[in-house]
């Protein structure tokens, strides 16, 4: 069985040297959160299957081919046969480290993935689930699909990570809420950045720690606040663990939350404590930081130790 088990919408992502409306030449290469993760787990050495939809087309096969090639499983996957597109993204880089993202992705394949083509890629001896609030987001079955397999993954003993992962192109912050409280009462590990916990709140909180508090007693048993340059923060009912970013020049900073969780759940698999979990994150994180992709700069794990060689070492 795999170790993990992910799944959600990958698109086909564009992109430019500068501004789009420019023209001129871009690279091809895919995009997800869910498939981010994938990769930085595979990188790792763990054993990773992505589910999802993606179109009948080339993109569609980019997508499947690009996931098979960083050893992930994606015999689960689904080729749609309805004529629903795979999903596009562009990105062109504005301002230093800000980009900006077009998305193509309304009535792809990705968003009518369904509890049907999910289920199945729950094998028995799965030890996480990994989701992210971006696909109840895509439509009502895409939001079925994750609600779903939430439950049946936490009644089976599966740990169920949530990445609240916000998108306010795909939704309000009312209707998000409205569709993660529910998925709460399934997730062991929650992880979100600072400004979305009030996201899964019921009613505001005064501060971190009360809206961290209100979290675990919907039956979350941990929750990490990522912080962006500032690092992360990870709560559990014994306390919590402050952990610094790694400092490094930034280059891209998209994919870095994913990055993130790879590490996280990465050393939560190897039967890491909490300070070593955050640390292998924030270590993962700043690859992603300091180089350019989502995915492609992610560390396989002889890589991981890079960052404590002096800056401008050679290796041979
Ligand atoms: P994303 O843009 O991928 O959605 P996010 O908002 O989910 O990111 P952030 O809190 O911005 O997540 O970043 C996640 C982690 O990446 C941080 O906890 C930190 O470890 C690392 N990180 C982010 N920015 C920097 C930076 N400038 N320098 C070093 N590490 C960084």
């Amino acid at each position: 069985p795999p170790d993990v088990v992910t799944f959600g919408e990958t698109m086909a992502a564009l992109r430019a040297r500068g501004a789009l409306r420019l023209g001129g030449s871009l690279g091809l290469s895919v995009a997800g959160a869910e498939s981010n993760v994938a990769i930085g787990l595979a990188r790792l050495g763990h054993r990773v299957r992505w589910a999802g939809r993606v179109g009948a087309d080339e993109l569609g096969a980019l997508v499947l081919r690009t996931l098979r090639a960083e050893n992930i499983d994606t015999g689960h996957a689904v080729t749609d046969d309805t004529g629903r597109p795979t999903g596009l993204l562009l990105t062109e880089p504005r301002l230093g480290t800000l980009t900006r993202v077009s998305y193509y992705r309304a009535g792809s394949a990705g968003s009518a993935v369904s509890p049907a083509d999910v289920l199945p890629a729950l094998a028995p001896g799965t030890r996480v689930l990994h989701l992210t609030g971006i696909t109840p987001a895509l439509g009502p079955s895409a939001a079925d699909a994750a609600l779903t397999a939430a439950a049946t993954a936490h009644e089976s003993g599966i740990t169920v990570c949530l990445d609240v992962n916000y998108r306010s192109r795909l939704w309000s912050a009312d209707q998000a809420r409205t569709a993660l409280r529910p998925m709460l009462a399934h997730v062991d590990l929650l992880i979100a950045s600072e400004d979305e916990l009030p996201l899964v709140l019921e009613r505001p909180a005064a501060d971190e720690p009360e809206a961290v508090d209100s979290i675990v007693s919907a039956g979350v048993r941990e929750v990490v606040v990522k912080r962006g340059a500032h690092g992360a923060t990870s709560f559990t009912a014994d306390g919590a663990s402050d952990c610094a970013a790694r400092q490094v020049d930034a280059v891209d900073l998209v994919g870095a939350g994913d990055a993130f969780v790879a590490g996280y759940l990465s050393g939560l698999l190897d039967g890491a404590d909490i300070p070593a979990r955050l640390r292998r994150a924030v270590t993962t994180a700043a690859f992603a930081v300091a180089t350019r992709g989502d995915w492609e700069g992610l560390p396989t794990r002889d890589e991981l130790s890079l960052f404590d060689q002096p800056d401008g070492t050679t290796i041979r």
